[in-house]
């Protein structure tokens, strides 16, 4: 007789972090609703969380999943399945054998914002801790490591200052690089219920589409792409000029004034207008709402991380949050939107190339010492790895021979396309570890390892506002499929076997509890201190980090007292000088493109895209184009056009959208190599990042993917 439960467990979706009640009958999902307790979105959902149940269907269980593992011996062969002691006695040999010959750097693990932190953590300690190298990277380098930079160097420490409850207090609300109607519709439904019960609350909107959320705002600057860095300082000029600094606080609280005001004398909202492409009337505007409210709260994402002047847009917005004293108040402070569902937990365990768990740096022997001792083992290397998309050109280079692929799919996703599936193709071993079997990626793999999907596996995940919050099995894993943290765990252990020196190592776990235990020992004493959060208080309510030992809620707001993380106690104001981005426009390639999420979709569509109903919003992806752009050049809704650049070309269909700015042009993120109707000959459509920019941010090593100069041609 089959069981029908309802089991607590979060939205695997974006970093709101929702809680949902998971209806299951036998092993079947039958259902979601909003889960009422939780305090990320007390019972709401979006239409991609309340679909849910649609994307572990019989059928998509049966057609989409990856249910086995796969495997071949030469890349002539096809893959052909195979049990898990046979996979992972192949993957560990040639991992080990290539460690001896080509040292510990020649693995490359690139993991994925959708790991639960509990695989996060088993797959950092397996690449830093047995294997020797920090060549270690996750797709949240696309996503999040410039509001990491931007954090550490202004204020100390990778630590959103703010919570969801803050919408409710807030005065001025600035959504700049971000339009959380689409991307993060819950937290945006908050806002609309905050605005609605206060209505002299004010939004302004900084984005250069006039978006959903940009049409709800008070005012809106349709700032030209890649000119926000010129923006914040030109808001800065303003702010000094007018008077409207909190002297005294800032003298107290923060250091590098006189060279941040010096650095902004000649950011007069004129020149600022020109570079904008705004009237500096409504900068003017915007300056005095933000410095004069009571409380300002700024909410921002990918319009200002996916730069290559992310980090410098991250600082110049916490410096206005800094001369004018807007933080470490109810409503008042700058808060980086993740957009992963646990783009925080990877950023928590380390499991980048240039960190270290629990917020360590890297580049301290002290830090690391830590963990050796921690873990019994001699040492952790020190020189930081590669990151996303140069680990893709060591794998082209022959620098990395085999590359671990986890939950995420890179021949979409990733910038250049060409140059990444040429480095698919170089590297010696191949191994996908996945849900859904028809990712390009998979396309690539010599070893194909089935994990578990949302609804079957047990862990936790941190959202934006730093809220832990407990994921759990309804089901069991489709097929032969295993928990992330399983497999890593198990091929830790076949390559272990091979290494005497790393026997003290341990990687044997009976549960995800166990590693979580292991995590929250390592964070003991540092800024995200989480001893205190057993599952046991994590069954009872999700909480905010930190909370020690001891106690039983996490810390609502950070830097309530302006002591900041930096050692003096004082942020930092950085000089944040405007670069343009790096895609140069003129007469061969005069249209900027960028891209994002539409509203029903989700990155590379592997789950959404098994959902016949999220496609009831948008069907087909649609170059959008402003309508004076398109009668210049004969173009209408429907005709088929071409986008080139120095990085390949792309054939997609057009529709004006008068929301965009003239000379600029959007594509939906999602579609990739599956879309190839009104292609011919050559011409592959490998997804919207294939004609991205490579260029990264110097700090934060992230992508350009919001800015590429390509040219159009009508088919
Ligand atoms: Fe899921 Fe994000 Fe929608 Fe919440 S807002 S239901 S976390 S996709």
């Amino acid at each position: 007789m089959s069981e029908h439960k309802e089991t607590r467990s979060t939205c695997c979706y974006c970093g709101v972090g929702c809680g949902v009640l998971i209806s299951s009958d036998g092993e079947q999902i039958t259902g979601v609703r909003g889960d009422p307790e939780h305090p990320a979105n007390f019972g709401r959902l979006c239409s991609k969380g309340s679909q849910l149940h649609l994307t572990s269907t019989p059928l998509v269980q049966a057609q989409r999943r990856l249910q086995q593992p796969m495997l071949r011996h030469q890349r002539t062969d096809a893959l052909t399945a195979t049990d898990w002691d046979t996979s992972i006695a192949y993957v560990a040999q040639r991992i080990h054998r290539c460690v001896q010959e080509h040292g510990p750097d020649s693995i490359g693990f690139y993991v994925s914002g959708q790991l639960l932190t509990e695989d996060y953590f088993l797959f950092n300690k397996l690449a830093r801790g047995l294997i020797g190298t920090n060549q270690i990277d996750s797709n949240s380098r696309l996503c999040m490591s410039s509001a990491v930079a931007g954090y550490k160097q202004s204020l100390g420490s990778d630590a959103p200052p703010c919570n969801y409850e803050d919408l409710d207090h807030a005065d001025l609300v600035l959504i700049i690089g971000a339009n959380p109607a689409y991307a993060h519709p819950v937290l945006y439904r908050r806002l609309e219920a905050a605005r609605a019960k206060r209505p002299q609350m004010k939004l302004v909107v900084v984005d250069p589409r006039r978006t959903d959320s940009a049409q709800d705002a008070d005012l809106h600057l349709a700032i030209k792409p890649g000119t926000d860095v010129a923006l914040l300082n030109g808001l800065l000029h303003i702010c000094f000029w007018e008077g409207w600094i909190q002297a005294d606080w800032i003298a107290a609280h923060t250091s590098g004034f006189d060279a941040l005001r010096d650095s902004v004398r000649h950011c007069t909202p004129e020149q600022t207008a020109a570079i904008c492409g705004v009237s500096a009337d409504d900068i003017y505007q915007l300056a005095r709402w933000f410095a004069q409210s009571p409380a300002s709260l700024s909410l921002y994402c990918q319009g200002l991380n996916q730069s290559s002047a992310g980090t410098a847009k991250n600082s110049a917005l916490i410096n206005l949050h800094l001369v004018t004293a807007q933080i470490g108040r109810a409503g008042a402070g700058p808060f980086s939107l993740t957009g992963q569902p646990n783009a925080m937990g990877g950023r928590e365990t380390g499991s980048m190339a240039n960190l270290l768990c629990g917020h360590r740096n890297l580049n301290s022997a002290e830090d690391r010492a830590e963990v050796t001792e921690f873990w019994g083992i001699p040492e952790l290397p020190a020189q930081a790895g590669t990151t996303a998309v140069d680990m893709f050109e060591a794998a082209r280079s022959g620098k990395i021979r085999i590359l671990w692929i986890v939950c995420t799919n890179p021949a979409h996703s990733l910038p250049s396309q060409a140059q990444v599936r040429a480095a698919l193709e170089a590297a010696e071993l191949v191994i996908v570890q996945e849900a859904f079997r028809d990712t390009a990626t998979c396309a690539y793999a010599d070893v194909l390892l089935p994990a578990a999907s949302w609804g079957e596996k047990e862990g936790t995940v941190t959202n934006s506002e730093r809220r832990i919050s407990r994921v759990r099995a309804a089901i069991a894993p489709a097929g032969m499929a295993k928990p992330d943290w399983w497999i890593a765990s198990r091929i830790g252990q076949a390559i272990q076997a091979q290494m005497q020196e790393k026997q003290a190592l341990r990687l044997d776990y009976p549960s995800s509890q166990e590693i979580w235990n292991e995590h929250r020992a390592l964070t003991r004493g540092r800024d995200l201190d989480i001893t205190g959060l057993s599952y046991a208080l994590l069954e009872q309510e999700p909480q905010q980090w930190p909370c020690p030992e001891g106690q039983t809620t996490g810390k609502a707001r950070l830097y309530t007292d302006f002591q900041f993380a930096h050692a003096d106690g004082k942020a930092r104001l950085i000089c944040t000088p405007y670069q343009p981005a790096i895609d140069k426009i003129n007469a061969r390639t005069p249209f900027i493109l960028s891209g994002g999420r539409l509203r029903d979709h989700w990155h590379g569509m592997s789950r959404t895209g098994v959902n016949p109903a999220a496609f009831a919003h948008q069907p087909e992806p649609l170059l959008e184009m402003h309508p004076q752009d398109m009668a210049a050049r004969f173009l209408k809704d429907g005709d088929m056009v071409s986008l080139r650049n120095a990085r390949g070309q792309q054939i997609w269909r057009i529709r004006a959208n008068p929301a965009l700015r003239s000379g600029m042009l959007w594509l939906p993120m999602h579609w990739g190599e599956e879309y190839v109707w009104g292609c011919s000959g050559d011409i592959r459509n490998l997804g919207a990042n294939t004609l991205a920019s490579p260029a990264l941010d110097p700090q934060s090593f992230q992508p350009e993917l919001k800015f590429a100069s390509v040219q159009l041609q009508k088919q």
